[in-house]
């Protein structure tokens, strides 16, 4: 690191200590040119990307917000809330590890599709299916039909029932 007293290229760390938070290094450098003596700080880079909506609206990443569609597409489905707790942490380090400092809405909610996916396929379907907007219930037919390939244990009747409701909710709106 370069020296800020006399822009010498190198410095020396004399000393490093943890900081009382556990968060941060504090090194304690001096420049061997000009003797000055400095601190610098390092801690991880944790902040989560801003999430762009369409219309290129931005938003600060709400974890209550990814809960909640967790949440809602999990309904009275089996699944033990620390599955759900894990599903979402795995979501927001896939977040923090990208090291975006903005990503798509849409990305999070592919996100959302594979965690899903993996805890509960009904849950999954019911996310997908709201998700992805289906102009109709052909387009939506076509997806069930798609999982259906996909996943050989998906129960069918599940997949009808739900497939009417979507076709009432399309008559409704
Ligand atoms: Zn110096």
């Amino acid at each position: 690191m370069h020296c800020p007293f006399c822009q010498h290229e190198d410095t020396r760390v004399i000393d490093s200590r943890l900081a009382e938070d556990g968060a941060t290094v504090r090194r304690r450098r001096e420049c061997p040119q000009c003797g000055e003596r400095f601190n610098t700080f390092e801690t991880a880079e944790l902040k989560l990307p801003a999430i762009v909506k369409s219309g290129e609206r931005r938003e600060t990443f709400d974890e209550r917000k990814l809960r909640v569609s967790f949440e809602r597409a999990l309904q009275k489905r089996p699944v033990a809330s620390h599955d759900v707790d894990a599903a979402v942490r795995e979501v927001v380090n896939d977040l923090r590890r990208s090291g975006e400092r903005e990503i798509p809405s849409r990305q999070v909610g592919e996100l959302v599709m594979r965690e899903l996916k993996k805890l509960d396929q009904v849950a999954y379907v019911r996310f997908a299916s709201v998700y992805r907007k289906f102009e109709d219930v052909q387009a939506f037919r076509e997806e069930i039909e798609k999982l259906e390939r996909d996943l050989p244990g998906l129960d069918s009747l599940q997949l009808s029932l739900l497939g009417e409701s979507i076709a009432r909710r399309g008559r409704k709106g």
